[in-house]
This record gives structure tokens, C-alpha cells and sequence, in this order.
């Protein structure tokens, strides 16, 4: 494809400014929260599904829009990713579109999810959050950068090729998922449908930079048993039916987290080229106590443990790191007498897997002639959350990278907002993308 045709598609972007704007401000009105208790889910996320369905028919998808069977894949792949418990999709699907390409040529998968966190306390928000307000150039609300913004970009980008005749030979794959932010049984539920393609871009926000890879991410919890008894009192041995307090003793057990943290600070395994940051075990939730002049009976930590897509078990998930951190605990407990006879408990809660597309997949130099013919720097960069690119990578056999709009800071909090700027580069990007890809 040559330059001036790059040129037309580059222009055609940026005559739909205002399309991709007004596509994401709508997207934003759609209260697509995902729920803990998907029971409790409104129609937010299907309302949202049945209009990008239109916008995809409009432009000559063939779509299917379908409530996964949660039971049923938990059935087919527990222990392996996205496969979590107590999920239902009932009046919540998931959307694809395939626009059929002439024929033997590379296909693209283009995906994101729909659904968003709750806003969370009303007043830390300057607007509506879902109102999706648009301020000078600036694109307010809940979703607008995790990740309606990249889903908004990618629909244009698509509509666009069409409008331009663009000629694809092979097919586009577009889909959105529910569910992503409990854990990404959605995207589960696309790989099981059978949708794949040659190669596949995830519009989740990196500041438009190309993300090859994210980080697995562990959630455990360690439970600490003490004794409880009077804070006040001269306290017996426990061996004479004293107190040990849980507290002083989760103390130990986070001082020895900090230690094997500051470890992985400069093991090799634990850091990769493109992370910002070594891999870490912080801890974000501590429980302990249960009265004023009462010594703590009992204490919990929570801990969010990241690991690199080398560290993957033979699951394709985080099994030999949650070893590695349980072994840590058990040689910490060693040194005390207490807690060598009550050793802490490691109970994990979640395990979200990750992929890496390796650096010679000619996905990446496609990116990378893309961007320069955007006139956008082409930069590199690893996601240091986790994302659901693992699925589509790895069970789908669709080598997928992270590349969308937004600061991936603003996720989840208040005033979450995008430029259009962003929305607008990510949009050349991806269509020059599928234009050079799809041959
Ligand atoms: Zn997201």
C-alpha cells in the first residue's frame, strides 16, 4: 500500500474527530458496571453490546451477539485462564463481528471489554460520571480510558476502511467482552467460540505505546493465628494458655515480605526490558484485631503478587510463584517457635493470567510502519497490570498486543478522562495497521 494512500486513510481519521469523540461519549452513557454478584448486574452492559452491534451491521459485519454458558466453561477449563467461579452472563453477552475479507490474506482480531468498575463516591467526581461530558477537548467519565476509549477508536477505525473501500484480504475480527474486570471469563467465552485470527490488537489504554506484554497478577490471602487475651494484663507462656498477638506477629510476617520484595528487586526472572518495575508482592489490604483492649486472635494480609509471562506454569497461569511465595512464608515461620507450630496460611483468591508476543512477530513491525506514517512515535512498553491478552494469545493462537488511548494511571479512579488527541492517534494507528496487515 503506498504513501498517499496512507495519507487518505490518515485524513479520513481526522475528518471523524468529532465521530470518535460522540462514539465514545456514548459509550460512556451506557452504565456497563461489571458486578461481584453478576446477578445483580443492570442492562448497562447489554444495552452497550446492542449498540456497537448496530454500529457493526451498518458497516457489513456478520455478527454474533450471545449470554455465555458460565457453568459450562468453568466445566472445560478450570484451573487455566479466565476460568472463575461463580459467573453468569445471563443478560450480559458478549459481541462479535467478522467483516469478511476477498481472501487469503492475514486476519486481525480487534477486541476490548465493555464493561467498567463502579464510579465509586459520587463527590470525588468533577461531572457525571456517566453522563460522558465532553470539556474542551477532553472526554470525562467512568470507562473513558478503561477501555471505551480504545473500543470507540478501533469501531471507527473499522467503519472507516469500509467507507474508504480500503481493499482487505483477510477478515476482521471485532469483538467486545463483558466480565473483564471480575477476571475475564468474557474473553474466555470468545476464545471458546472459535474466534481467532492472525494476529490481534487490544485497545486497553498504554498511552498509545505498543505493549507486547502484561504481568499475571496473584491474589492471596495469609492468615495469622494468635491467641487472643487482655491487652493489659501480664500475660502467661502460651503453653499455660497465654495470649500471642496477632498483630506483633503479622508485623514479622510483612517485614519478611519486604525482604523477599527487595529480592526480586534485582533477580533477573522478576524484571523484564520493557516493565517499569520489577515484579513485587504489595501488600494492600491488612485485617487484625477484634476489640480495643483485646490482643489481636488473629490477623489477615492481602497481597497482590505480579509475575512475568517466563514464570507461567505448565497451566499457563501463576501455580510455581504462588509456590515460591508459600515457601517464603513457611521458612519465615521457621524462626519463630509460635509460628513454627501454627504456620500462616496462604489462601489464594484470584490468578489472572499473562502473554508475551515476542519482539521478531511481524504484528510489531507492522505497529511500528503504522505509527510512522501516522506521524506517531513508535515506543514500546510493558503493561505492568495484567490484561486479557493471555486468552487470545495462548488459547486462541491469535498473538495478541496491548496498543489504546489513555493514561493507564486514570483507570478506576475518579475524574477518569481522555483526550481526543489520543482517541484520534489510536484510531490511524490501528486502521493503517489493519490496512498494511490484512493483505
Ligand atoms: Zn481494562
Amino acid at each position: 500500500m503506498n504513501n498517499e494512500f496512507h495519507k487518505h486513510i490518515v485524513d479520513a481519521v481526522d475528518q471523524n474527530r468529532e465521530r470518535i469523540a460522540e462514539t465514545l461519549q456514548q459509550l460512556i452513557r451506557f452504565e456497563s458496571i461489571v458486578m461481584a454478584d453478576p446477578n445483580k448486574a443492570g442492562p448497562g452492559e447489554r444495552k452497550c453490546q446492542e449498540y456497537l452491534e448496530d454500529r457493526l451491521r451498518r458497516t457489513g459485519f456478520k455478527t454474533d451477539l450471545w449470554e455465555p454458558d458460565a457453568d459450562a466453561l468453568l466445566e472445560k477449563y478450570r484451573g487455566k485462564p479466565g476460568a472463575q467461579l461463580g459467573r453468569n452472563f445471563k443478560g450480559r453477552p458478549n459481541l462479535a463481528g467478522v467483516l469478511p475479507g476477498s481472501g487469503n490474506g492475514r486476519s486481525i482480531l480487534l477486541t476490548g471489554h465493555i464493561d467498567v468498575v463502579p464510579a465509586g463516591e459520587r463527590s470525588h467526581w468533577r461531572h457525571e460520571p456517566f453522563a460522558g461530558i465532553c470539556e474542551g477537548e477532553i472526554i470525562h467519565g467512568r470507562g473513558a480510558v478503561d477501555m471505551k476509549g480504545g473500543v470507540a477508536s478501533m469501531l471507527v477505525a473499522a467503519e472507516i476502511l469500509r467507507e474508504l473501500n480500503v481493499p482487505l484480504a483477510g477478515d476482521i475480527v471485532f469483538a467486545t467482552v463483558v466480565d473483564e474486570e471480575i477476571g475475564g471469563m468474557g474473553t474466555l467465552a470468545l476464545a471458546d467460540r472459535g474466534y481467532r485470527a492472525d494476529a490481534g490488537i487490544l485497545t486497553e489504554p498504554t498511552g498509545n505505546r505498543l505493549s507486547p506484554l502484561c504481568h499475571g497478577i496473584l491474589w492471596g490471602k495469609i492468615v495469622i493465628d494468635g491467641i487472643g487475651g487482655h491487652a493489659e494484663l501480664k500475660p502467661r507462656h502460651w503453653n499455660a494458655g497465654g495470649p500471642v498477638d496477632a498483630i506483633k506477629l503479622m508485623r514479622f510476617v510483612l517485614d519478611g515480605i519486604d525482604v523477599l520484595n527487595e529480592r526480586w528487586h534485582t533477580d533477573p526472572k522478576k524484571n523484564h526490558p520493557l516493565m517499569e518495575l520489577s515484579n513485587q508482592i504489595i501488600v494492600t489490604q491488612v485485617r487484625g484485631g477484634e476489640h480495643p483492649s483485646s490482643m489481636a486472635g488473629r490477623g489477615e494480609i492481602i497481597i497482590d503478587v505480579q509475575y512475568l509471562p517466563s514464570e507461567k506454569d505448565t497451566d499457563g497461569v501463576g501455580g510455581a510463584v504462588k509456590r515460591e511465595v508459600e515457601a517464603h512464608i513457611t521458612t519465615l515461620a521457621k524462626v519463630d517457635p509460635w509460628l513454627s507450630k501454627h504456620p500462616p496460611r496462604v489462601e489464594w483468591i484470584l490468578d489472572a493470567d499473562c502473554a508475551e508476543v515476542k519482539s521478531d512477530h511481524p504484528i510489531i513491525n507492522t505497529f511500528a510502519e503504522a505509527c510512522t506514517s501516522a506521524g506517531h512515535p513508535f515506543q514500546l512498553w510493558g503493561m505492568g497490570a495484567h490484561t486479557d491478552m493471555g486468552i487470545p494469545t495462548d488459547l486462541a493462537k491469535t498473538p495478541t498486543v496491548n496498543f489504546g488511548p489513555g493514561d493507564p494511571s486514570q483507570a478506576h479512579q475518579p475524574n477518569e478522562q481522555v483526550s481526543i488527541d489520543d482517541l484520534v492517534t489510536c484510531s490511524k494507528v490501528i486502521a493503517l495497521t489493519i490496512a498494511n496487515w490484512c493483505q
